[in-house]
């Protein structure tokens, strides 16, 4: 079995939802994974956000402006009288059932399933082209078997479980069509795994039923070896170890949802990266064997990096500082991207900052704290283990000429990162890449 997931531009047209059975050969055993509609979950965010600010006018005229977009779109996709009145009323349905959502009290829960209904609409309009065209296909509800537990961890093994069960159902069928993004938590509420989530949701897929290997069908062919948006001339990087795959997701290389690379990695199941627009060129193979010794791989940014540093001589020879100064950050839940220390002082990064606010009133009693906003993380991929030489040299000498706030060498083998201020970013990734490849 392979798992096919296409993002929201991949099925942002009537066109594009035609297309895809270019590339999805509905004779083979797989799962496709769906994104909702280009667009869709940014409308969905801006809708449920004017109802929980009891703006339901406003929020009503949004549901009704994005709702042409969708009768606009089946009118293109549909050609028999037949299938355009099924997605005439699929859309009612789902606009309604928005619309209908204002009329109680509507909490973050209702948020989530307004959320929600883009990747149930995607999902059900391919299904219905499918069969318009009479093409057999199997919609497998993600409600059913996509489950985070209390602390929003997915849950693999009941993943695996329920959704064999039922593949089991139907064991003759081939093409089975399934929704990104979208799950229940562990109040068996709709929820979902956070913005871009539905690669997450095709490699907890692939993970669950150690399928053969799980399809990124994006724009793009590969994650690139630079930011092509800033940086001319970059390639695409054909192999790719689990571990580089992550890093280079997690900063910046916007192909990939950074979490997505676990799963895949615990139960070894490859991924590949493929474009759409180019069905045929290689793309990006991340696995077990896709490190490469002896090489700089790649270059990624991260930006809106908060840094913090903090000077304490109360650090000074003392144990169990780090540990006070981490804990406040694990209270609220805050994720510390970067670290450096000195003897007397401690800088990290983070990218969330909901409770900048409460951690900085709380740091503050270790000692003289300093924030620096807007700054950028850029992390080098390659082997940096310490038996290869020069190659952090030639990465801090590529950026000398910038003001450097941090420099992160030796937590991993195969990035080095240093952190910036985000006017220098654009320098910083276009020098490394001339002095790098
Ligand atoms: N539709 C969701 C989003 O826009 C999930 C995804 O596209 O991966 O974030
Ligand atoms: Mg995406």
């Amino acid at each position: 079995m392979k798992i096919l997931k296409f993002g929201g531009t991949s099925v942002g047209s009537a066109e594009r939802i035609k297309g895809l059975l270019n590339i999805i050969n509905p004779e083979e055993r797989q799962i496709v994974v769906l994104s909702a509609v280009a667009g869709t979950t940014n409308a969905l965010v801006e809708i449920g956000q004017s109802f929980l600010l009891g703006k339901n006018e406003e929020a009503l005229k949004q549901v009704k402006n994005h709702k042409e977009k969708y009768l606009a779109l089946i009118g293109e996709l549909f050609s028999t009288e037949d299938g355009l009145q099924k997605a005439e009323s699929l859309i009612n349905y789902h606009f309604n059932y928005i619309s209908s959502l204002g009329n109680e009290m509507f909490t973050p829960v209702e948020e989530k399933i307004v959320l929600a209904q883009g990747e149930l609409l995607s999902t059900t309009l391919f299904h219905f082209h499918l069969e318009e065209i009479g093409v057999s296909s199997v919609l497998l509800p993600a409600l059913d078997f996509m489950k985070i537990d209390e602390d929003n961890e997915p849950m693999v093994e009941y993943i695996g479980e329920k959704l064999n069960g039922l593949l089991g159902d139907t064991p003759d069928n081939t093409l089975y069509i399934t929704q990104g993004y979208i799950c229940r938590n562990s109040f068996g509420e709709i929820d979902n795994l956070r913005r871009g989530g539905s690669d997450y949701t095709a490699s907890l897929i692939g993970a669950s039923i150690k399928a053969e290997e799980v399809q990124i069908w994006t724009d793009i062919d590969g994650m690139h070896n630079n930011d092509p948006r800033i940086v001319k001339n970059t390639t695409p990087i054909a192999n790719l170890s689990f571990d580089e795959a992550a890093e280079l997701a997690y900063f910046g290389a916007k192909i990939l949802h950074p979490q997505s690379v676990f799963p895949a990695q615990r139960y070894n199941v490859p991924v590949r990266l493929l474009n759409t627009m180019d069905p045929t060129a290689a793309g990006t193979l991340i696995s077990k064997d896709g490190k490469s010794s002896n090489q700089i791989r790649a270059i990624a940014a991260k930006d809106e990096i908060t840094a913090i540093h903090i000077h304490s001589s109360r650090m000074l020879l003392a144990y169990g500082f780090l540990r006070k100064v981490f804990e406040i950050f694990e209270r609220y839940k805050t994720p510390i991207d970067m670290i450096t220390t000195s003897e007397v002082a401690v800088s990290l990064t983070i990218d969330d900052t909901r409770y900048l606010g409460d951690i900085i009133k709380e740091v503050e009693d270790f000692g003289r704290v300093r924030v620096d906003h807007n700054q950028t993380i850029v992390c080098v991929v390659g082997d940096f283990g310490a038996n290869t030489h020069g190659y952090a040299a030639r990465v801090l000498d590529a950026v000398k000429h910038l003001p450097l706030q941090m420099i992160s060498y030796g937590g991993s083998d195969y990035n080095v990162s240093i952190l910036l201020g985000h006017e220098y970013k654009v320098e910083a990734l276009r020098s490394l890449h001339n002095r790098l490849f």
